[in-house]
């Protein structure tokens, strides 16, 4: 009987759990490490803020639903990874002996490359669904008194989506309530174009998104690096096609969310081993999903190393979104069961990504297959369909991790429940 470890409980890892004890079947025990109690629907944060869900309708009990499936849950964060001796550290001081580990911790969240960056800065974050909730309380404040909003991407982010979400969605909210027109909107991108996404662009994600915002009055900075932030204003260097600066910036702001850069957790890095992460912690896998050095260790979700698409003026990451996660996970539990049948690992990650940006009351979709070009098919739209599809997204997405459900979601239900809502002309 091998004991199959699975480090995180997010997006990649309870999908990973479910899967891995459908594949593994009863021989084998399949463990679930994580620092909350609770599995959260990152997509939804940036609706938290303006209040249109509350922190707690994103979050998931995970104890039941893991006892349910015969999955042994341990809630605790790990202090460190120890891949020599197949050892997971706990806070508590104790280790986790592992057969096959598999890594799905996401990102840390780098607000200490940027002064003033993030919650314990100036800035909100919608990355965590606890730093959503504080950012429930800026908004707040920001209500009392509006005036203007930047919201963006610092240099070396490897999320884009959410930024332009949460732009809009603002947006959204600021026309619903009437002052608009009291409250000027800059958007503030390390990418090197509106609409780039750190994926080169996808179909005509450029001409789509800059329309969009160009539509709704909002003024954009591209190549942006942010130098610092204090109390309500952002310092931006505007660089040139080589990365020299061309023009600096000053930019007020009322309210603002900026996305960072992410690295590998605390304890994937400086475990005194190499082979395992790359420099910044991000964990190195094979087209299989395993770690070269350490063939027991797989890897799956935002943790994952996988390099820019293209070189930029500023670093520009490839964001790691569910529908690549998914394939990332369909191809690690099948892997790990054909290893534990005595064969060598065959399945590889589609990498396909399919992304559903809400701006509120409409949206722009996208689907890139493979992720990172050249590719096979590109395709993007826009339309109020896309904001509906958002819903269901997070609600179908929701009951598969609430009723412990293996099968992958994208391939079974999220392709076929876009075309139904676009079909109804939403
Ligand atoms: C705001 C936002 C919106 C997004 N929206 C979309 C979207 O609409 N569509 C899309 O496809 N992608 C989206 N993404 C990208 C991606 O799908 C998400 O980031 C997703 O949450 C990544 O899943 P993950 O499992 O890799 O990481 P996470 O979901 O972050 O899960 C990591 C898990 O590891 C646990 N963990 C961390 N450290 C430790 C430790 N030391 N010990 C134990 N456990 C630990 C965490 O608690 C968590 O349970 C979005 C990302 C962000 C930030």
């Amino acid at each position: 009987m091998a004991r199959i470890v699975i480090l995180g409980a997010g997006i990649g890892g309870v999908p990973m759990a479910y899967e891995m004890k459908e594949t593994a079947g009863k021989n084998h025990d399949v463990i679930v490490i994580s620092d909350t109690p609770t599995f959260h629907f990152v997509p939804s944060n940036p609706w938290v803020p303006p209040k249109w869900r509350k922190p707690e309708e994103l979050k998931i009990e995970l104890a039941p639903v893991f006892k349910k499936k015969g999955i042994e849950f341990i809630q605790k964060a790990a202090t460190k990874v120890d891949p020599v001796n197949n050892q997971v550290h706990l806070e508590d001081g104790s280790a986790v002996a592992y057969d096959f580990l598999v890594i799905a911790t996401g990102p840390r969240l780098a607000f200490d490359e940027v002064p003033g960056l993030g919650p314990d800065g100036y800035t909100s974050s919608v990355c965590h669904v606890d730093h959503a909730a504080v950012a429930v309380k800026d908004w707040d404040k920001f209500m009392e008194n509006p005036g203007p909003i930047v919201v963006g991407a610092v240099q070396g982010a490897s999320c884009y989506g959410p930024a332009y979400e949460y732009l809009m969605i603002l947006e959204a909210e600021l026309r619903k309530r009437q002052i608009r027109d009291k409250v000027p909107m800059t958007f503030v991108t390390a990418e090197p174009y509106i609409g780039h996404l750190g994926l080169g662009g996808v179909g005509d994600t450029k001409g789509l998104l800059e329309s969009a915002l160009r539509d709704k009055h909002i003024k954009w900075i591209t190549n942006a690096r942010v130098d610092k932030i204090e109390a309500g204003m952002m310092y931006v260097t505007e660089v040139d096609e080589e990365g020299k600066d061309k023009k600096k910036h000053e930019l007020p702001f009322n309210h603002s969310m900026m996305l960072p850069a992410f690295t590998g957790i605390d304890a994937l890095r400086n475990i005194g081993v190499e082979g395992l992460v790359n420099a910044r912690g991000f964990v190195m896998v094979d087209e299989y999903q395993r770690n070269k050095a350490f063939k027991n260790i797989y890897s799956v979700g935002v943790c994952v190393a996988i390099p820019p698409v293209e070189a930029t003026p500023l670093p520009v990451g490839t964001p790691k979104t569910g529908y690549m996660i998914e394939s990332m996970v369909t191809a690690a539990a099948h892997n790990i069961a054909d290893e534990l049948a005595g064969k060598e690992p065959t399945h590889k990650a589609t990498w396909n990504a399919l992304c559903l940006a809400d701006f509120g009351d409409s949206g722009v979709a996208f689907l890139a297959k493979p992720q990172i070009p050249p590719r096979n098919t590109t395709w993007s739209a826009e339309g109020k369909w896309v904001h509906w599809a958002k819903i269901g997204f997070e609600k179908y997405f929701m009951r598969k991790i609430r009723k412990g459900i293996s099968e992958p979601f994208y391939e079974k239900s999220m392709l076929k429940l876009m075309g139904i809502v676009r079909l109804k002309g939403k």
